[in-house]
């Protein structure tokens, strides 16, 4: 009997090391610190060429693990993945210049927000689409993004409605729909909009004066780690506090 419980106890502490991954139980893995993201959405973050990984968001999260004793592990998959990740404890944290909303609040929680983003519209230059007919047209948005929430949305909500909008994987392929012709404008993020149209430079795009929406990015992390949340909200707001971040922010934005 003794036996018996004494193998049970065993059992029980492996079982639960399992449940908490690392053994100080606050990361997925030990020493680590995983950030699930969609490394197609520049400044934010995006695939050097040699395979490696760069971006605001990806710099930010480097010294926020290193601000917490942990090495950053990047993992790169789509941006709804991304969000899965951290509810289902596969990532620690969600940087993909993740707005912040309320459908995504009832399901993790977020960090205080570090950046703004605005939804704007690109065309073709010439284009006949205005901020006012955008609804007589169809868009081409990433599929999971508020831009495609938004935009798919009825029209009494401010949308377009579904028939007016497609989703595409990511934003990029969805630039590439715009330039062949399949949409006739593409809502996503001012940022990587911008950098969208300097890479298409020979297509002739232009992004429409005006914004659509206005939004908070933050980091998200499971829902209920207050331990893990406080300590990635206290790295980023020191690294606010001491202007790293806005060093950060100017060397992507700045630089092309
Ligand atoms: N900010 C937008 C969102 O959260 C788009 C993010 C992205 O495409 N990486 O939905």
């Amino acid at each position: 009997m003794k036996k018996f419980v004494t193998m049970l106890l065993a059992l029980v502490m492996v079982l639960s090391l399992a449940a908490c991954g690392g053994s100080d139980g606050l990361t997925v893995e030990k020493g680590k610190l995983h950030m699930s993201t969609n490394a197609e959405f520049p400044p934010y973050e995006m695939v050097t060429n040699d395979g490696g990984f760069e971006g605001i968001d990806v710099e930010v999260a480097g010294l926020i693990a290193e601000k917490m004793g942990l090495e950053l592990v990047v993992d790169d998959m789509g941006f709804d993945a991304a969000l899965l990740a951290v509810q289902n404890g596969q990532s620690d944290i969600a940087m993909a210049g993740i707005t912040v909303n309320e459908e995504r609040l009832a399901v993790m929680d977020f960090t205080d927000s570090y950046a703004t983003g605005v939804q704007v519209v690109i065309v073709k230059e010439g284009s006949e689409v205005t901020m006012d007919n955008l609804g007589d047209y169809t868009i081409g948005t990433q599929l999971g993004t508020t831009g495609y929430i938004y935009a798919s949305d009825t029209p009494e909500n401010g949308g377009y409605g579904e028939d007016h909008v497609i989703g595409y994987e990511t934003g990029a392929v969805a630039v590439q729909a715009l330039v062949s012709g399949q949409v006739d404008a593409v809502i996503i993020d001012n940022l990587p909009a911008q950098s969208y149209v300097e890479a298409n430079a020979a297509a002739g795009l232009t992004i429409l004066e005006g914004t659509w929406v206005e939004e908070n990015y933050a980091i998200g992390v499971k829902k209920g780690n207050e331990e893990l949340l406080n300590a990635v909200n206290g790295a980023l707001n020191e690294l606010k506090a001491d202007g790293t971040f806005q060093g950060i922010v100017d060397k992507y934005i700045t630089a092309d």
